[in-house]
């Protein structure tokens, strides 16, 4: 279980962002050129950015403003 960090970051990219995607965020479906993931904890939304655009893999996360 992946501490929730999404009150404390901001910005993730690289490996980090795709190990914390795939093992904490719920995968809300692509939206635009990336794809919007959603803490189950604290309801906090991430745009999710990724080598293959709106593709499953994430390269770089951004906390969206609420
Ligand atoms: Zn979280």
């Amino acid at each position: 279980m992946v501490p929730c960090r999404c009150h404390v970051l901001n910005h993730l990219s690289g490996a980090i962002a795709a190990d914390y995607a795939r093992t904490h965020l719920d995968d809300l479906g692509a939206s635009g050129t990336g794809r919007t993931w959603e803490c189950p904890d604290t309801g906090v939304r991430w745009s999710g950015e990724g080598l293959n655009g709106a593709g499953d893999t994430v390269d770089r996360l951004r906390r969206q403003e609420r």
